[in-house]
């Protein structure tokens, strides 16, 4: 029943029950079928009018708006218009039209499901993510006749509890597949002793939710092991509220998961996609893309500011281009310039300068700023892995990795590294491109951002190790296959030994002739035109001349296939160049080879 009827009915009860013969109404509303024989006995068996009446109040007020509707009606075919009169004002509206009437897309049945089951309302600004929506009600669908399991997975903050809850706030959905309702249970990182008051506390509401709609049935006393809960919600799930649906949001560890192994539907929340291989049933998944559209994120913004989208400063997509459109990201900033609407610039600044700890704001997100969000991820990986994991702060920007380049960092085997990033995809911690073979790995920018923060003393010498572990791999001479793991060195074992400071190695590399002629002969010319622009500032002035120049006075014959002797280009340099003189030595040692 909504909640003005159930107030109406409240503040009128004394008033009913000093005057109701209860045994008159009930004709009515058994009739009007909101009222079972069953019921009408216990309200009878009470010895006087005034407690039966109070009797059918009690029952009336777990009852939903048709038996208020039906109740109504009694009163007035019954005569008694004045009592009537109390409950008119908040009769509620059961038309198809008021159904529809909730901003949030929700009817008013959705709306009482909902709060009944815990199920979290939308957060205050809020933007519609329609495809995700209908891909997760799809699968939520496929729970009509049987259980199993739906799996929502994602990075940290990129809206998976708002999606889950958005999901179920579909009218034929809940009349269709669960009319026994929706019980929302947040779980989050927890050990043993958590879960089992978590479960107790489900339990204890689903008991008393019972309890309310058949008095008859009795309370238990709490479950005390963790086994004993399972069986209690088992019992539950099956007797009390078969087809409904359990939503569990934040799992973090398949134990966790097991508990839920009832043979029940659920729908559950995750940065760990593999979790439900531990539990039997049906399954089917959702993949929550880390980032909004940029005119949804910048929607957002606006709302958080109540201006127009087209009318925020330029400042604005940039934030949301840094953060790449994170719904939660954008949601904090929007919060905080929501206090300090002058702060456009300061907060991009912050964002650009990795500051994540002064994006904090505190909200209904479980993490108060997005360090804490993004560490919780980190932190749930194996001793071993985590240690890994914090090697890929090495890697650049948007740039996908093939599991080769690891293997040669971690002096793993190619497969070995593929199991290991198994884990760090299924927990959303690094994202897979499978339209490519051999599939290439990448991180999303905050996550390189977040590892970059967190190792900024140590980045140094995770930078000698790639070099360092390069170096031992590629002993006799660098890899001339042209595969992506080729290419990858070619492209950034300059960045890593600049980064490392490792500025005389850095010398030997980009003034070596034979490096200019494989990466010429892999990439072309441009590439290592960019390199000496690039690292310019570290690189002798007068050496970096004579390469650039070699360079721009031979690219157009760098580019043509068959390759041409980069050694016979290179004598027709000036003879005071450092390249003329390397290849003059090169000259000489193939004529003692004969
Ligand atoms: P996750 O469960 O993936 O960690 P949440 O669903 O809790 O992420 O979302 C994190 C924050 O992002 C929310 O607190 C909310 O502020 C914001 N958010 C997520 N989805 C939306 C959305 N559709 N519209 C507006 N804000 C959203």
């Amino acid at each position: 029943m909504e909640e003005g009827a159930r107030s109406c009915l409240l503040q009128s009860r004394s008033s009913l029950e000093q005057d109701i013969r209860a045994s008159y109404l009930m004709d009515h509303m058994i009739s009007d079928g909101v009222l079972t024989g069953d019921e009408e006995d216990r309200i009878r068996s009470k010895p006087t009018r005034r407690e039966q009446a109070a009797a059918l109040l009690e029952l009336l007020l777990r009852k939903d708006n048709q038996a208020y509707i039906s109740f109504y009606n009694a009163l007035i075919r019954e005569s008694y218009g004045d009592l009537a009169s109390l409950l008119h004002n908040s009769l509620p509206l059961v038309s198809p039209e008021a159904e529809k009437s909730f901003s949030d897309g929700g009817t008013r049945h959705v709306q009482a499901v909902l709060s009944e089951g815990g199920v979290p309302q939308r957060p205050v600004v809020f933007v519609s993510r329609p495809a995700l929506v209908n891909r997760v009600r799809e699968k939520l669908y496929h729970l009509q006749k049987e259980p199993g399991w739906v799996t929502v997975f994602g990075m940290a903050g990129s809206g998976k509890s708002v999606l889950a809850a958005e999901s179920v706030r579909d009218h034929a959905l809940i009349t269709e597949c669960f009319p026994g309702g929706v019980h929302w249970l947040s779980i989050g990182q927890l050990d043993r002793a958590d879960l089992l008051v978590r479960i107790q506390s489900l339990c204890f509401r689903l008991e008393q939710q019972s309890q309310e709609k058949d008095p008859s049935s009795s309370l238990h006393r709490s479950p005390g092991s963790l086994e004993e809960a399972k069986e209690r919600l088992r019992f539950l799930m099956l007797h009390r509220y078969p087809r409904s649906l359990l939503i569990l949001d934040d799992i973090w560890d398949s134990s966790v998961l097991k508990a839920f192994d009832i043979q029940c539907r659920v729908l559950l929340t995750t940065r760990d996609r593999s979790l439900a291989d531990c539990v039997s049933g049906s399954k089917s998944e959702v993949a929550v893309e880390s980032g909004l559209e940029e005119d949804q994120a910048l929607e957002i913004l606006a709302l958080y500011v109540n201006g127009k989208p087209q009318r925020l400063p330029e400042q604005a997509r940039s934030i949301v281009r840094e953060c790449k459109g994170s719904p939660l990201v954008v949601s904090l900033v929007g919060a905080l310039l929501r206090e300090f609407p002058d702060r456009w610039a300061y907060y991009l600044h912050t964002l650009q300068q990795k500051k994540f700890k002064r994006i904090r704001k505190s909200s209904s997100y479980d993490y108060d700023a997005l360090d804490q969000a993004m560490a919780a991820s980190i932190q749930v990986l194996s001793e071993e892995h985590r240690e890994l994991y914090i090697d890929l702060t090495v890697l650049e920007k948007d740039v996908k990795v093939p599991a080769k380049v690891l293997s040669v960092l971690w002096d793993l085997e190619p497969e070995e590294v593929e199991d290991v990033f198994q884990d760090f995809v299924n927990k959303s911690l690094l994202f897979r491109d499978c339209h490519h073979r051999p599939y290439l790995y990448y991180l999303h920018d905050l996550q390189l951002d977040f590892l970059a923060e967190m190792n900024r003393s140590g980045l140094e010498s995770l930078h000698t190790k790639v070099v360092r572990q390069y170096q031992q791999r590629y002993s006799q001479g660098p890899p001339t296959s042209g595969d992506e793991e080729c290419l990858y060195w070619f492209r950034f074992l300059t960045y890593h030994m600049a980064k490392a400071n490792l500025t005389q190695e850095l010398y030997s590399l980009m003034f070596s002739l034979d490096w200019v002629r494989t990466k010429a002969q892999i990439m072309g010319p441009a590439h290592l035109i960019n390199d000496y622009v690039e690292y310019g500032a570290i690189l002798d002035k007068e050496v970096r001349g004579h390469f650039q120049e070699f360079l721009s006075l031979n690219g157009h014959q760098l580019e043509q296939r068959p390759f041409p002797d980069v050694v016979q280009l290179a004598l027709s340099q000036p003879d005071s160049s450092e390249v003329y003189r390397q290849a003059l030595l090169q000259a000489q040692e193939r004529a003692t080879r004969g």
